[in-house]
């Protein structure tokens, strides 16, 4: 079978595994100052996913972000990994950009890369969360897609065989080439970086584009292009509202009394 380039979203993201969400309340939006940042943990799967591909059928993978310059160190990471090379999409023009402005500029970088088989996403970021990313993307290059993909074979020349979680349970497709992914944690397990990876990233291609290598349509991207509006955030309370009551025989009647109140009993 005919070798396939796979090209992989990959977003930076704020580790906040060890670091608590604050809020910047005057602008609305998430302090990243200070928080490490990370390959977005679901992007580290659709990488894997492609690797295995290339690993397969032979052909090439490429990591595609739209973040600020300093989102060069995670491509690199993403370079050692394995991928062949990879693309940052970085100006100010993008700032502000809400799911439906990235998708569109990520669709414009698609298009500068040129030919592809198939592009693979996590199924969500792990700060935004929104999981419209990928399928916004797909729909702005026309091409078909599927998402929450928890399996991955491929049929013949041009089709993937496919499982994808819904919220009824799992459904087998067939998926026609170029498309569009976005993988589920259950995909694989991501390999672990290697020395000789870390080496050899250092050589491999990252280019950097802005808005108008990429023929961005400034009234599209960054705020202005930005139809989201963050009306107000705040933080969910999970604490709960405990009663301690006394060992005591009365404690049974009250508690009974509470579920009838409740509608348990
Ligand atoms: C009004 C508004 C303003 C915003 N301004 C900013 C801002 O200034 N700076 C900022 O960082 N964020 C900003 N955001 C957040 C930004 O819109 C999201 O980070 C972005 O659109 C991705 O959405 P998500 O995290 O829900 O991704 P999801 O749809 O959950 O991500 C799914 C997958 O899509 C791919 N993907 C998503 N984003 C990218 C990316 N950037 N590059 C490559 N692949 C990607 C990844 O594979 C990811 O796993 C803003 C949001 C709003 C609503």
């Amino acid at each position: 079978m005919k070798p396939l380039h796979c090209i992989v979203c990959v977003k930076p993201v704020p580790d906040f595994s060890a670091h608590a969400v604050e809020f910047d309340r005057q602008t609305k939006t998430v302090r990243r100052e200070n928080v490490p940042t990370i390959i977005n943990p679901l992007d580290k799967n659709a990488l894997e996913a492609a690797l295995r591909l290339k690993e397969s059928y032979g052909g090439k993978v490429t990591a595609l972000a739209m973040a600020p310059p300093f989102a060069e160190d995670i491509l690199r990471e993403v370079l050692a990994y394995g991928a062949d090379e990879a693309v940052l999409l970085s100006d100010r023009v993008f700032a502000g950009s809400d799911t439906l402005a990235t998708s569109y500029v990520l669709a414009q970088g698609v298009k500068k890369i040129g030919a592809f088989d198939l592009i693979l996403a996590g199924a969500a970021s792990a700060d935004g969360g929104t999981a419209q990313v990928g399928p916004q993307l797909a729909e702005h290059l026309g091409i078909p897609h599927v998402s929450f993909v928890t399996s991955l074979t491929r049929a013949t020349e041009d089709t993937l065989e496919l499982t994808a979680k819904t919220e009824e349970g799992t459904v087998l497709l067939e998926l026609s080439l170029p498309a569009l992914i976005t993988v589920s944690r259950e995909i694989n397990e991501p390999r672990t970086l290697a020395l000789f990876g870390i080496v050899a990233a250092a050589a491999k291609p990252l280019r950097i584009f802005g808005a108008a290598d990429l023929e961005v349509d400034p009234a599209r991207a960054g705020e202005r292009g930005s139809p989201t509006r963050i009306a107000g955030v705040f933080e969910v309370s999970l604490a709960r509202k405990g009663e301690i009551l006394p060992a005591a025989p009365e404690t049974a009647a009250f508690l009974a009394q509470k579920f009838k109140e409740w509608g348990v009993l």
